[in-house]
């Protein structure tokens, strides 16, 4: 397993911490040791220029031991640190620090008289003689004809201490700061990422029994807050579908237990008496018969529905001739039409307008829209199917002059069970099934179904398809799922 993302910010802030603050450290230790050498240099070239000018005047005027100690005595030369040969090989002036010296430029060949090792150029060098440290600068030099090797030396004893002090300091920092460091970036991880921790607690604690609980959204204005919205809007999404599913299986509980009440009862009346007339039997069967064929019409509804929620419904579509399936579908309600003395117009295109699609799933469709056009409509009212094609798309629209339906209901009427007056719409034998149906269908034709009604001034369902030019167009029978 993966190491938790705190921690691995907290690696990763170590690791930046620690080259950054190597880098830092060895950058001004190295700097400050330049500056201090600079410096060290600088006053040996000054020293080097006195004591030049001190011989240049001085060499031929004066014999070497009076020179000698005149350089002795002068602390500006810092005799301590001051070192001469002559070209013959004779050391001049030994300096007391300098006792000894070893400069291996000048060893490599012993100065013999007009052959000296070419050290012309000032050459400066940290050398350790004797248990210190020591900052040489040591040239070649013809004063007044004369070749002379020069070594003027500094101690570095106390620039060298400081340099050791800081060095010690700076080690002991390192640990210091990486500690406090990684501990402030474990502690900033933790408080960043403690919503997220909240979120995944929230989340692990839901389940279905839960489902009214939502995650604290934390102020933060970034995308912890985000996260969080978002998943509180899918949890909305999940209640929603959780109760729907829940109001859908009570509805469907409720309205099976009714047939099967009126079953039972039908049943135990005649058997309860001791011998009935036949009669008797035959409606008690007649009423069980009626209660089952509606027991197993709103079976397959639901079957349908539920299918159409697992995705599972497969259909074949075809091209269809949207004319000739409306027309056939109010011949087969036409006795309906007749027996309740109603007026039925079918107002056609002028040419065939085609549609692609499942024709059994489009009868039912028609005869959902039909039958509850018939049954809201009161004897002498008429009914009006008419199809045609507009903005690219073709539709057909079933127009009564019934009842009606109230703004309030109109945007519920395609909801599983709802129906608008239940005792009524019950006596007629409506199950509040059609319409989600209906919906289903449409959704599965790539159509989109609308209503419009006033009460008591009849109602309009539009039904529009996407447009197909004409039945040669259409591919063959395609497989389509109901999507849910
Ligand atoms: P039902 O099987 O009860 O008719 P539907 O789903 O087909 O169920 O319809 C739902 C409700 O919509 C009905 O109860 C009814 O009140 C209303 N409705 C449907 N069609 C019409 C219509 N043409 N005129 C008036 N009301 C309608």
């Amino acid at each position: 397993m993966k190491l938790p993302i705190r921690l691995r910010l907290t690696a990763v802030y170590f690791a930046v911490f620690f080259v950054v603050i190597a880098v830092l450290e060895l950058g001004a230790y190295y700097s400050v040791r330049e500056a201090m050498h600079s410096i060290v240099d600088h006053e040996l070239e000054t020293r080097l220029a006195g004591l030049d000018d001190h011989l240049t005047r001085h060499i031929k005027r004066f014999p070497w031991p009076v020179l000698r100690d005149s350089i002795q005595l002068h602390p500006a030369f810092q005799p301590d640190f001051l070192w001469m040969r002559a070209a013959d090989g004779h050391v001049m002036f030994q300096g007391a620090a300098l006792h000894s010296l070893r400069i291996p430029a000048f060893d490599q060949a012993a100065p013999i008289a007009g052959r000296m090792p070419n050290v012309a150029k000032p050459q400066v060098d940290t050398f350790n003689w004797g248990g210190r440290t020591l900052r040489v600068l040591y040239l070649q030099r013809t004063i007044q004809g004369n070749q002379y090797q020069l070594a003027l030396a500094t101690d570095l004893g106390l620039p060298g201490a400081v340099l050791n002090k800081m060095w010690l300091w700076m080690l002991l920092s390192v640990p210091i700061v990486l500690v406090v460091a990684s501990t402030a970036a474990y502690w900033i991880s933790g408080r960043a990422l403690a919503p997220m921790t909240r979120i995944i607690a929230t989340a692990r604690s839901m389940d279905s029994t839960k489902l009214r609980e939502r995650i604290s959204v934390p102020n933060t204005g970034d995308e912890v807050q985000l996260l969080a919205e978002t998943m509180n809007g899918m949890l909305t999404r999940i209640e929603d579908g959780f109760q729907q599913v829940r109001r859908f299986t009570a509805d469907a509980s409720h309205e099976l237990r009714t047939p099967v009440a009126i079953v039972r009862a039908a049943a135990e009346i005649p058997l309860l008496r001791r011998s009935a007339p036949e009669r008797v039997y035959r409606e008690a069967l007649e009423r069980i018969l009626r209660e089952s064929e509606r027991s197993s019409t709103l079976l397959e509804d639901l079957l349908l529905l539920s299918r159409a929620d697992a995705g599972a419904e497969q259909i074949d579509q075809e091209s269809i001739d949207l004319g000739k399936s409306l027309t056939q579908a109010c011949a087969q309600l036409a006795p309906l039409v007749e027996q309740k003395g109603l007026r039925l117009h079918m107002r056609g295109p002028e040419q065939t307008l085609w549609i692609r699609g499942n024709q059994e799933h489009l009868r039912r469709l028609w005869l959902i829209l039909l039958d509850n056009a018939f049954k809201y409509t009161t004897s002498g009212g008429a009914v009006e199917v008419s199809v045609g094609s507009s903005d690219g798309r073709t539709y057909c629209a079933v127009t009564d002059s019934g009842i009606g339906i109230a703004p309030g209901d109109l945007s519920r009427i395609f909801e599983r069970f709802y129906r608008v007056d239940k005792a009524r719409t019950r006596s007629h034998g409506g199950t509040g099934l059609g319409l989600a149906i209906a919906h289903e269908i449409a959704k599965l034709h790539d159509a989109a179904i609308e209503v419009e009604s006033e009460l008591g001034r009849g109602a309009t369902f539009r039904v529009s398809f996407p447009s197909v030019v004409s039945a040669e167009k259409i591919p063959g029978a395609v497989r389509t799922a109901i999507a849910s």
